[in-house]
């Protein structure tokens, strides 16, 4: 059930949502940018609903509108591998989303006011699931949530508190599939992400 209509930061009328089963049906239905135009599936997000870390990526791609589920191209298999080394599951303790929930065309970047639409719903999201940490994958996420001037490649792998929840932004798994040689410093972000885990959360591992 939908309660409290809000005016937002964005001045837009939303409404906020008492559970993930009307959030996920009213996103899926979602037209309010022209992306939902060329998407063959909107990708909502996946795992645990209980996750004490949020992942936020950028916007589907190729793969990810034909499967309706974030990372899973070639990109999404190494970000998998990431996961992997610190005890993270996509299936069992954390939850990924995007900025954007449909692709855009030729998986340019997500224009400002895509995204202004969009992060609406990432909002929804975030507040069904009250994380402690979020992970911005990439530029685009790490400039529209943690500071709008974001370096990834000099602030990678610091943790900024925003809001009583800790940001922290790393290289995104397509850049790291150009550039082979930021895995190590991507991998030292993933064990410092482990060990703030172990610190603040109480049900991740
Ligand atoms: N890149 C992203 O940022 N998100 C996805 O879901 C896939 C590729």
């Amino acid at each position: 059930m939908r309660i409290n209509p809000k005016k937002s930061f964005h001045k837009e009328v939303t409404a906020m949502y008492e559970n993930w089963e009307q959030l996920k049906a009213d996103c899926m239905q979602c037209r309010k940018c022209s992306l939902c135009e060329t998407r063959t599936n909107l990708v909502f997000g996946v795992g645990n609903e209980n996750a004490e870390v949020l992942f936020v990526g950028e916007g589907p791609g190729q793969n990810e509108d034909l499967q309706g589920e974030p990372f899973v191209g070639r990109g999404g298999k190494l970000l998998d591998k990431f996961l992997e080394a610190v005890d993270l599951d996509r299936k069992k303790n954390i939850y990924i989303a995007n900025m954007v929930k449909c692709r855009p065309p030729q998986n340019r970047d997500p224009l400002p006011e895509e995204q202004d639409k969009c992060i609406q719903w990432l909002r929804e999201q975030t507040k069904l699931l009250q994380p402690k940490i979020i992970v911005c994958l990439g530029r685009i996420s790490a400039q529209r949530l943690i500071s709008k001037d974001f370096k990834v490649t000099q602030q990678h792998g610091q943790f900024i508190e925003k809001g009583g929840i800790l940001f922290m932004g790393t290289f995104h798994p397509a850049a790291l599939l150009r550039n082979p040689n930021q895995k190590p410093d991507a991998l030292e972000d993933f064990l410092a992400l482990r060990e703030k885990i172990k610190e603040i959360c109480t049900h991740t591992y």
